[in-house]
C-alpha cells in the first residue's frame, strides 16, 4: 500500500533514529562524547545529534574488526552460512524499505519517491547479488609438472574502510558493503556526515539478520576527524571509497603515509549525453536529457551535464528538452510522494551551485531557464532546474562537477567532434549517445573515454553492469563480479609432490 504524503510527514515527526556508533555488535557514544547536528535540508531543522566519532573510535572498531576476522567466525563461515546471513540481511532492509527512505530522504533532501523506487531496490539488488555468489567464489589449480600441485586461493583481504558520501546514503553504503561482506571480511562504514542515520539501521539489521560482533562497524563524524584516521590506520588492509576526487586523491596518499592498503576510488564525473542528428526519437532522447541530468537534484556523480548536440537538430532538441524540463523536474517537498526534486543537500552545496550559474552567465553562456532559488521554497536549499545553450567546452561550466541541477547544452559538428570534446574532461565516468546507425554507435562506445557506456538509454543497469570510472573518475569497479576480486586477494600455493 503506497503511503500518502500526510503519512510520511506523520512518521517523520515521529522519527527517533539511532544516533550512536555501532562498534563490536553495540551501539556506543564517542569516547570524546561530542556529538553533531544532522540537518534536514528541507527546511533547515536538525532531525538528530550523532556521535562524532574520533581516531579513538576508530581505533576500537578497527581492533574490533580484526578480531571478527582473525577468529574466523565470519570470514571462515561455511559459505552456505554466510549466504543465508546476507539473505536474512537483505529480507529485513526491505521490510525496513520505508524506514531508509524516510531516513535518507530526511537527512539529504532526496524525493522520498525516489528512495522507494531507485535507492531501495538498487541497494537490495547489490545485497543479493553478492550474497548469492559467495558460494560461486572460486580458486584455481594451474598447469604446472607432474612433481607439483599448483593452486590459487581466493581469500578475503582483512579489515575494509568504506568511506561514502551523502547523494546515495544506503545505496553507495550498500554497493561496498555488500561485496565486502559476502566475501568474508570485516568492515568499518565512515557514513557521510550530511547523512549518517541510514548506516546505523544497516549496523542493528546485520546484526539482527545474524551477523557475528566486530564484522560491520559503523563510524559517524566528519571526513577529518574519522574518515582520516581510518584511511591512515595501519591495520586496514583496504579504503574503498566514493565520494569526491579531492578527497580521492587524499585517500592514495594516506595509504602511502600508513600501511600501502589497497585503495579502489569512485570519484567524481561531467558525462555527456551526445544526441546526434540520426537519432530515431529526438524527443525520447530529451526526455533521457532531462532525467539524467536533473534526477537527484543532479547530485549524481554520473549526471548527464554536458549535452553535446548536432547542430542540425540543436532547436529542436533544446526545445523538447525545456518542454519536458518543465513538467518532469520541478522542486518540492521531498516528503511529498508526487516530487521529482528535493532541496540541495546543504546551504554550501546550494550556494556552490547558484555561484556555477554566475560564473556560466559571466564566462557568456546562454541561461535558458531556472538559474535562481524558487520563491515559494526558500526555507529549503532549493536551486531551479537550470538550462544554459550555447555553451562551449572551454568555460567552467562545462569543465567543473557543478553537482546540481544544472545542464548545458555545446552544439557539434559530427560524431568525431561530439568524441573530441566529450574526452576533453580530467574525468571519465559515464556517456550516453543518441543514434539509429549501428556503426557510429559502436565506434561512439569504442573510442569514448568512460567506464559506462549507453546507446539511446541514460542510467540504465542492474548488479551486474560495472559502475565506475576512467580517468580522473576513479579506479574502482562497484557491482558485477568484478568487485569479488577488489575485496579479494590471491594466495599461490605450491606443494611438492616428489
Ligand atoms: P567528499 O569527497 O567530500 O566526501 C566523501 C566521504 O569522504 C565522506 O564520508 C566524507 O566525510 C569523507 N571525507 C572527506 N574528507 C576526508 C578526508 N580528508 N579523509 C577521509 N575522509 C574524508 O564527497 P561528497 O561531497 O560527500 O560526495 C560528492 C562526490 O561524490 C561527488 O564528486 C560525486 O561525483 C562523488 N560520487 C561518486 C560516485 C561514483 O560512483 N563514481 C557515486 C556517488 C558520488
Amino acid at each position: 500500500m503506497t503511503v500518502t504524503y500526510s503519512e510520511w510527514k506523520e512518521r517523520a515527526a515521529a522519527l527517533a533514529p539511532e544516533t550512536r556508533m555501532y562498534i563490536d555488535g553495540r551501539f556506543v557514544e564517542a569516547a570524546s562524547g561530542a556529538r553533531f547536528e544532522t540537518i534536514n535540508p528541507a527546511n533547515g531543522a536538525v532531525i538528530a545529534e550523532v556521535a562524532r566519532g574520533g581516531p579513538e573510535d576508530v581505533d576500537r572498531a578497527v581492533a574490533a574488526a580484526r578480531k571478527a576476522f582473525r577468529s574466523g567466525v565470519w570470514s571462515r563461515m561455511e559459505p552456505q552460512g554466510r549466504m543465508a546471513v546476507m539473505r536474512r540481511f537483505a529480507d529485513l532492509i526491505e521490510e525496513n524499505a520505508e524506514q531508509f527512505a524516510l531516513l535518507d530522504t530526511l537527512d539529504m533532501g532526496k524525493p522520498i519517491t525516489d528512495m522507494m523506487e531507485i535507492d531501495i531496490p538498487g541497494s537490495l539488488s547489490a545485497f543479493r547479488f553478492f550474497g548469492e555468489a559467495i558460494d560461486k567464489i572460486e580458486g584455481a589449480v594451474t598447469a604446472t609438472n607432474a612433481d607439483a600441485l599448483h593452486y590459487i586461493l581466493r581469500q578475503p583481504l582483512g579489515v575494509c574502510g568504506i568511506v561514502v558520501p551523502w547523494n546515495y546514503p544506503l545505496m553507495m553504503a550498500a554497493w561496498k558493503l555488500a561485496p565486502a561482506l559476502s566475501c568474508g571480511n570485516s568492515v568499518v562504514l565512515k557514513p557521510a556526515e550530511q547523512s549518517p542515520l541510514s548506516a546505523l539501521l544497516l549496523a542493528r539489521l546485520f546484526s539482527e539478520a545474524g551477523g557475528p560482533d566486530g564484522v560491520f562497524n559503523v563510524i559517524t563524524g566528519y571526513g577529518e576527524e574519522a574518515g582520516k584516521p581510518l584511511a591512515l590506520h595501519m591495520d586496514v588492509d583496504k579504503i574503498g571509497f566514493t565520494g569526491s576526487g579531492e578527497v580521492g586523491k587524499l585517500m592514495m596518499i594516506y595509504a602511502g603515509q600508513s600501511n600501502m592498503k589497497r585503495v579502489t576510488t569512485e570519484c567524481g564525473g561531467k558525462s555527456p549525453q551526445i544526441v546526434l542528428a540520426d537519432c530515431e526519437d529526438l524527443e525520447k532522447a530529451a526526455t533521457y536529457g532531462v532525467a539524467g541530468i536533473f534526477g537527484n537534484q543532479g547530485e549524481v556523480c554520473s549526471a548527464g551535464s554536458r549535452l553535446l548536440v548536432e547542430r542540425s537538430v540543436y532547436d529542436d532538441y533544446v526545445a523538447l528538452f525545456t518542454e519536458a524540463a518543465k513538467t518532469m523536474h520541478q522542486p518540492g517537498d521531498p516528503l511529498d510522494p508526487a516530487t521529482t526534486m528535493g532541496p540541495l543537500v546543504t546551504p554550501e552545496q546550494q550556494s556552490r551551485v547558484l555561484g556555477y550559474i554566475e560564473t556560466g552567465k559571466a564566462e557568456g553562456a546562454t541561461l535558458a531557464f531556472g538559474g535562481g532559488v524558487p520563491a515559494a521554497l526558500n526555507s529549503g536549499c532549493y536551486v531551479e532546474p537550470t538550462l544554459f545553450t550555447e555553451v562551449t567546452n572551454r568555460m567552467t561550466i562545462a569543465q567543473e562537477e557543478i553537482f546540481g541541477p544544472v545542464a548545458s547544452i555545446i552544439p557539434v559538428d559530427d560524431l568525431d567532434h561530439a568524441i573530441e570534446v566529450a574526452n576533453d574532461t580530467i574525468y571519465g565516468l559515464a556517456a550516453s549517445v543518441w543514434t539509429s546507425n549501428v556503426k557510429r554507435a559502436h565506434r561512439f562506445a569504442r573510442d569514448i573515454e568512460a567506464g559506462i557506456v549507453w546507446v539511446n538509454a541514460y542510467e540504465a543497469g542492474d548488479a551486474t553492469t560495472p559502475w565506475g570510472g576512467f580517468k580522473q573518475s576513479g579506479n574502482g569497479r562497484d557491482k558485477c563480479l568484478e568487485a569479488i576480486t577488489q575485496y579479494t586477494q590471491t594466495k599461490s600455493v605450491w606443494v611438492e609432490l616428489g
